[in-house]
């Protein structure tokens, strides 16, 4: 914004995932005159999550796959506060955040993605990697990645809990990686890989053909696909060497009776909401997302807006993929853009297939 430019709208995003990432360029583009833009990250580097497994299985960089939020802000004039939002004070208009004073707003966007649900299942919130958020699992994944290079006569057990597309093609990145260091070395494979999944068969949002295969290569690859089995509990086994430190054994209890000891255990499973949103009470559906109309709009604060995972649209609920979060960029800018004008806003249908 010019600085003899006198603010009359604040517009806050909370969150730089897909969508907007997307809104902060256009904004960047097409700047509103007397607008305060002011993004709310917890990170300076947000993951493009399509790349992730292509990071993991080491074909592309950090830079490859993430977006640098500071650049971003700065070209889309916008202020960016690094801190973590913890609520929202719905009457006065305000982001509560974790090491910040609040944050005022006229309207809100909100773009924070989902995590994988692990509470229920006792021991998982304190003993598993959940692949989101994305920056945490990666500073885990870049650990072990040293450790197994420094080591590659140690043999390493790992766990991926949830046989969806973003379990099976994690585990395959997992093998993947660990097998160049291994080959590098000249030596044999020292990984033990397990898949659990609670279905009868792997991506099950995918044909049966799709899965069938799936289970094959992972087979192949030497993985160990344990399928309907129902994991119940993490428990924490003995303490042990491993590489230049010590790594406390997990015992991946199912509700069969199997139990197998892994060093590493990641949780990939149903995606779940922060609880902070239907506390502060947003409308939300049963299990946490923000419900949105079709413009992408909260149905209970129309100040409010959401987009990608964390937004549930009452009349076109899809799955939580990126690529939603992705295409609803576009049509987020356009009613942010009708919002601060004071403009009816347009609707949208996102895509069926993808
Ligand atoms: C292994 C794996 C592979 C995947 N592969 C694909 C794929 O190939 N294609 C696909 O379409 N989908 C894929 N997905 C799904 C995809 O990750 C999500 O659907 C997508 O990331 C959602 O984008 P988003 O914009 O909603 O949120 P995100 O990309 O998760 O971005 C949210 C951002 O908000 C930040 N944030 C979170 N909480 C707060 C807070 N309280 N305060 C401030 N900032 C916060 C986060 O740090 C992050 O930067 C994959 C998922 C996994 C786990």
């Amino acid at each position: 914004m010019k600085d003899n430019q006198p603010i009359t709208q604040d517009l806050v995003f909370v969150g730089g995932g897909h969508s907007h990432a997307i809104a902060l360029k256009q904004f960047g583009m097409n700047p509103v005159p007397g607008v305060r833009v002011t993004l709310i990250t917890d990170v300076s580097h947000t993951p493009y999550s399509g790349m992730l497994p292509g990071y993991v299985a080491g074909l592309y960089s950090f830079d490859d796959c993430h977006i640098d939020l500071q650049r971003l802000s700065q070209f889309a004039n916008a202020v960016m506060v690094l801190d973590r939002a913890v609520g929202l004070d719905l009457q006065h208009n305000r982001v509560l955040l974790a090491n910040h004073p609040p944050i005022a707003f006229d309207w809100l966007s909100l773009d924070i993605g989902s995590t994988p649900a692990t509470l229920t299942v006792p021991g998982a919130a304190d003993d598993t990697v959940p692949v989101k958020p994305i920056s945490q699992f990666l500073h885990n994944w870049d650990r072990i990645v040293a450790e197994v290079a420094a080591h590659p006569d140690q043999p390493i057990r790992m766990a991926v809990v949830g046989g969806g597309a973003g379990g099976v093609e994690l585990s395959l990145a997992i093998q993947s990686r660990l097998q160049q260091i291994y080959e590098a070395a000249n030596l044999p494979s020292n990984l033990t890989l397990h898949l659990f999944h609670r279905g009868d068969r792997l991506i099950p949002e995918r044909g049966k053909w799709a899965g069938q295969k799936l289970h094959q290569i992972l087979e192949q690859r030497g993985a160990e696909v344990h399928l309907s089995e129902s994991v119940a509990e993490i428990k924490r086994g003995e303490v042990r060497r491993w590489g230049d430190g010590e790594v406390s054994a997990k015992k991946v209890c199912c509700e069969s009776g199997l139990t197998v000891e892994c060093d590493w255990v990641f949780w990939v499973t149903q995606a779940s909401a922060a609880n902070w949103l239907a506390s502060s009470g947003l409308a939300t559906n049963q299990r946490g997302f923000v419900l949105v109309n079709n413009c992408l709009q909260s149905v209970s604060h129309p100040r409010v807006f959401a987009a990608g995972d964390v937004a549930t649209m009452t009349h076109h609920p899809r799955p939580k993929a990126g690529v939603f979060a992705v295409r609803q960029g576009k049509p987020l800018v356009k009613n942010l853009r009708r919002a601060l004008a004071h403009q009816p806003l347009h609707s949208f249908v996102p895509q069926k297939n993808f």
